[in-house]
């Protein structure tokens, strides 16, 4: 039975954000995660975006954390060598009532000390943004609005993490939790573990996973939003992230810039009860096709290369992070939806402050390796760059994808670095991501990993569980 100082459940961005962030402390730290890989929850299907802070109420936790986290975000990524490009966002007004909205907007967001907010007019959007509809007549810009790729942090604040002393256990799903009073059972996979704090970030499932411990007071909602992914093509299609006015449930349907290149558009909100049902609809598709033409005429349906559907973890209006009193030592940490990416460098110092607050020795390491290597994208570099890379190392000019240009390298690196599935390994590298969905690569990147894992190529899965890509009956036939 392994013996842990802090157990945390889930291996969102929100999870490995705070074990990293716990790492720099002499501390036992481990997370269990029930997927095959880190970020296979609801950190693998969002918009990428860091929000700057302007479309939340003032009064809210989430929104607190969101402006801090956006501060934040830039340090971790020079710290990971994850991209993160402040590219700004413009919320759109169509018409004066809309106009005096923005001005709210924007005292809201001054409120929460959300930087260099500006009112900007027609001629503005017209000079700046011109493929905006002309009917737009005003915008709130907030400039340091900006992108990331969601998996890639998830993946190099692990690594992180682990190479600060975490151990993450994959495959290890949370069944059930004595409370021993003081310290935890938990029961995972047919494994247990014992730990004095336990720490639940498990997403969609977090009302479950308080459930065991009896805390009962709160129930997660998924609420779906269908996200559509267009050709590279139209990358430079917008130069800022382009909102609407906000709805009550949502920042509405946007045209989004994300770290890839791929301009996406989306999402949808809509509650539901299921929260494995991640199919698009034809509605969907039509009410964000709808929505970003109002915002941006050109955008075609021809673009449209991919698409996805994430659930939002909602429990309410805010995030519940707290520590639960009648059960010391555990902290749940729920109802991380929109803008959860942006918040989890600031949820996990939160959270690291609510177990120094409840007597937990946070005693700092010697060391504490906050940096990493950064990892190489071929698609990051200009031609120069790639020239200078693959005369040290061939294999980067060995391409395995060809529509995202990703290199025999970038899939071993994948590899070495924890991808044990074909979707770690396009997660990581981009690989099978672009317009040929994977009909050129995929058998190549399967005898990859088959051969650099040791793995039967019928063994080797999509996405863990029983996801086989190769049946080996067809073999046998
Ligand atoms: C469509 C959409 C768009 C969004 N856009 C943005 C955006 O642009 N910007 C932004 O800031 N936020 C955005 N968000 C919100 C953001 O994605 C989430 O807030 C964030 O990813 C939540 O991370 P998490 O770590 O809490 O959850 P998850 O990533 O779901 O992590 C929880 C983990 O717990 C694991 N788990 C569950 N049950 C168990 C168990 N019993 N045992 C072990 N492990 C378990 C899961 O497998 C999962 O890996 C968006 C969300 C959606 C759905």
């Amino acid at each position: 039975m392994e013996k842990y100082d802090v157990l945390i459940v889930g291996a969102g961005v929100v999870g490995t954000a705070i074990a990293r962030e716990l790492s720099r402390y002499r501390l036992k730290v481990a997370i269990l995660e029930k997927e095959s890989e880190l970020s296979f929850g609801v950190s693998k299907s969002n918009s990428g975006i860091i929000h700057p802070g302007t479309q939340c109420n003032p009064q809210l936790l989430k929104s607190q954390l969101c402006v801090a986290g956006n501060r934040s975000i830039r340090r971790v990524a020079r710290e990971l060598g994850v991209d993160f490009k402040e590219v700004g966002e413009l919320i759109v007004a169509f018409t004066p009532e809309e106009v005096s909205k923005l001005l709210e907007l924007k005292k809201d967001g001054e409120k929460l000390k959300v930087p260099r907010l500006q009112i900007v007019s027609q001629p503005w959007l017209r000079k700046n943004e011109p493929n905006l509809s002309p009917h737009a007549l005003a915008a709130l810009f907030a400039p340091t609005a900006g992108i990331i790729s969601p998996y890639r942090l998830t993946y190099d604040l692990g690594e992180n993490a682990v190479r600060n002393g975490v151990a993450i256990y994959t495959e290890t799903k949370v069944e059930a939790i004595d409370f021993t009073n003081p310290g935890f059972k938990v029961y995972a996979s047919k494994r247990s573990f014992v730990s004095d704090y336990l720490i639940n970030a498990c997403g969609l499932y977090a009302d479950e996973i308080s459930a065991m411990v009896g805390i009962t007071d709160f129930v997660i909602t998924p609420r779906k939003g269908e996200e559509f992914l267009l050709d590279k093509k139209r990358e430079n299609m917008t130069n800022h992230l382009i909102f609407p006015l906000p709805s009550k449930k949502s920042k509405g349907v946007l045209v989004i810039k994300t770290a890839d290149g791929n301009p996406m558009i989306g999402p949808t909100a809509v509650d539901q009860k299921d929260k494995s049902d991640i199919l698009t609809s034809d509605q969907g598709f039509k009410e964000v096709i709808s929505s970003v033409q109002r915002l941006v005429p050109s955008i075609n349906p021809s673009d449209i290369i991919a698409y996805f559907a994430g659930l939002r973890p909602s429990a309410g209006e805010d995030f519940i992070i707290r520590h639960e009193n009648s059960v010391f030592g555990f902290v749940n940490v729920a109802g991380i939806q929109s803008p959860g990416l942006t918040a989890a460098v600031s949820i996990a110092e939160y959270v690291s402050r609510i177990l120094k607050d409840i007597g937990l020795d946070l005693k700092r390491k010697l060391f504490f390796h906050k940096t990493r290597k950064r990892t190489i994208h071929l698609f990051n570099l200009n031609k120069a760059q790639a020239e200078r890379i693959i005369s040290k190392e061939p294999e980067f000019a060995d391409i395995v994808c060809r529509c995202e240009m990703i290199s025999k390298k970038e899939v071993s690196d994948a590899i070495s670095r924890g991808a044990k599935t074909l979707d770690g390994i396009k997660f990581r590298t981009r690989l099978g991501a672009g317009r040929c969905h994977g009909g050129f690569c995929t058998s190549r990147a399967l005898k990859i990993l088959s051969e650099e894992t040791d793995t039967p190529i019928t063994k080797i899965t999509k996405r863990g569980g029983d996801s086989y890509i190769i049946k080996k009956k067809r073999f046998d036939d």
